[in-house]
C-alpha cells in the first residue's frame, strides 16, 4: 500500500521543488538515484541516495536515519 501522505515524504517533495508527492514519485520511480530525507523528528536533511536506502547516514545529525522517498512511499 502506497503512503503518499507521510509528512517526511511531503517535506521531501517540497524540498525538491515538486507540488505534490505524486509528481515526486513519477519523476523518480525509475531512477537509479533518488532524493532521500532524514527520518529523525528534529532533522529534515535531504540527499540523493539509492532508491532502496532505508538506513543511510545523515550528514546533518549523524544518525543512520536517511530513507529514500520511494521507501517512505512504500513503492519499494
Ligand atoms: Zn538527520
Amino acid at each position: 500500500m502506497f503512503n503518499l501522505t507521510h509528512p517526511k515524504l511531503v517535506t521531501l517533495a517540497e524540498a525538491e521543488g515538486f507540488g505534490g508527492t505524486t509528481d515526486f514519485l513519477e519523476a523518480y520511480a525509475l531512477d537509479g538515484i533518488v532524493p532521500a530525507i532524514c527520518m529523525a523528528p528534529d532533522c529534515d536533511h535531504t540527499a540523493d541516495l539509492e532508491p532502496d536506502q532505508r538506513a543511510g547516514f545523515c550528514e546533518a545529525c549523524g544518525r543512520p536515519s536517511m530513507k529514500s522517498g520511494l521507501v517512505i512511499a512504500g513503492v519499494i
